[in-house]
């Protein structure tokens, strides 16, 4: 039997002349998620149709699954397609009456006729009435309620009648891929997985970075970082996470400089190797998981000096929300559990007791230019060592994808 889902664009909708090429990103996006499994996928003026001819459960789980966890989705439903005649139109809406009854105990319900095909013979109200008349006649205790109806049954007439149950929301946003690919640095905590997951959500792919200083930080910080990028691959087509062995740049920083300056001229270290892996990497921008005055590291002062390491854009999708909104985001998306986890990382290790939430730019640029940090960067790009996540597994372990470069 072939199964059908109308999906719903949004945003993606409103666009102009490059449309086209928002759409078919999405429809790659879902291709890709599901893999092997054979959709086709039609469609235009903002709706999309996917196409599924299988029985097969597992199947019919992932692509709902897909659909769900898709940027670019504002809403999907399972649909029926049959002629536009009223005899199969009434039957396929009284089908779904019966599913919809089935499942809950519904008091009210609402038609939603809609005439894409103004040639029918009848007015899209006239069959919101034949159609109302069908599931009344079948459970006559059913009222309708226009605002706040229990379900509600949507006929669309186009080539063919459409017919739908209740959506299920999708994720909204643009498609992955169509604002380019940044490098999220991502740590442990609980803010750059969800920055990550925001500026995605923005059309953005993503690549990650995260800065790891064994053995100060064990192993196990490491592994709680894969399993964030692969938490964040369950979002996006596939993520490549860049490991930096950062003991020698953080040891060297820590022993010689100002206590008071050791985490802003770490960070700053951070964005510069940062920098070069996106140019590397033919990205775009930088995210980070900064929030406004939430660490001494991240006053307007102190983003000024780190982010002076780059001229990339560096989007700080989190900078004016406070920790529980970001917290309910993580939750939402999954992240929460393993960012709580409680390994060490190397911010708090090595944090100052009294860091500079001031720091005057003259200054601290003269204190990172006399300890020579830049000198140790090339070493610490060519550590780097690759992983690669897709559909929320490792499928790729320690390889150098970037080639032998120096600052
Ligand atoms: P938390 O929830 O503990 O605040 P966080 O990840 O936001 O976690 P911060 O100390 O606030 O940690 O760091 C600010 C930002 O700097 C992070 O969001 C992240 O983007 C970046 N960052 C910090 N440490 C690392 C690291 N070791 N590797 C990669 N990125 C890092
Ligand atoms: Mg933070």
């Amino acid at each position: 039997m072939e199964r059908m889902y109308v999906i719903k664009i949004g945003e993606i909708s409103l666009k102009g002349g490059n449309r086209r090429i928002f759409e078919k990103r999405l429809t790659n996006n879902i291709h890709r998620q599901l893999g092997d499994i054979h959709v086709v996928i039609t469609g235009r003026s903002g709706r999309f149709y996917l196409h599924y001819d299988g029985e097969n459960q597992a199947e019919i789980e992932k692509i709902e699954y897909t659909l769900a966890h898709v940027f670019g989705i504002v809403a999907f439903s399972k649909t029926v397609k049959v002629e536009k005649n009223i005899d199969d139109i009434k039957k396929a809406c009284g089908d779904i009456a019966d599913k919809l009854m089935a499942e809950g105990n519904h008091k009210t319900f609402k038609i939603k006729a809609m005439r894409a095909d103004k040639s029918f013979p009848l007015s899209s109200y006239q069959l919101d009435c034949e159609l109302g008349g069908v599931v009344l006649d079948k459970y006559p205790d059913l009222k309708v309620d226009l605002k706040h109806p229990d379900f509600s049954i949507t006929c669309e007439l186009r080539d063919k009648a459409y017919l739908y149950g209740p959506d299920t929301k999708g994720l909204f946003g643009l498609p992955t891929g169509c604002a380019g690919r940044g490098i999220l640095l991502l740590s442990g905590g609980i803010d750059s997985p969800v920055a990550g997951y925001m500026m995605a959500k923005r059309g953005l792919a993503l690549e990650a970075i995260y800065f790891h200083t064994y053995p100060f930080t064990s192993d196990k910080s490491l592994n709680k970082v894969i399993h964030l990028a692969e938490i964040l691959s369950t979002y996006v087509p596939s993520i490549k996470l860049h490991v930096v062995n950062y003991t020698p740049v953080q040891t060297h920083i820590s022993e010689k400089c100002h206590k008071n300056e050791s985490t802003l001229l770490s960070r700053a270290a951070m964005m510069k190797i940062s920098h070069y892996v996106c140019g590397a990497r033919d990205c775009n921008s930088l995210v980070t998981g900064e929030s406004l005055s939430q660490v001494a590291s991240q006053t307007a002062e102190s983003l000024r000096f780190t982010g002076s390491s780059t001229d990339y854009p560096i989007f700080r999708p989190l900078i004016g929300m406070d920790k529980e909104e970001i917290t309910t985001i993580a939750k939402k998306i999954g992240t929460y559990e393993t960012s709580i986890l409680p390994y060490d990382d190397c911010c708090s290790m090595f944090a100052p007791e009294f860091p500079l939430t001031k720091p005057v730019f003259e200054k601290i640029k003269e204190s990172y230019d006399f300890l020579k940090i830049d000198e140790l960067l090339p070493e610490a790009v060519r550590s780097i060592e690759t992983y690669t996540m897709a559909d929320g597994k490792t499928i790729e372990e320690k390889k150098k994808v970037l080639s032998d470069f120096s600052l």
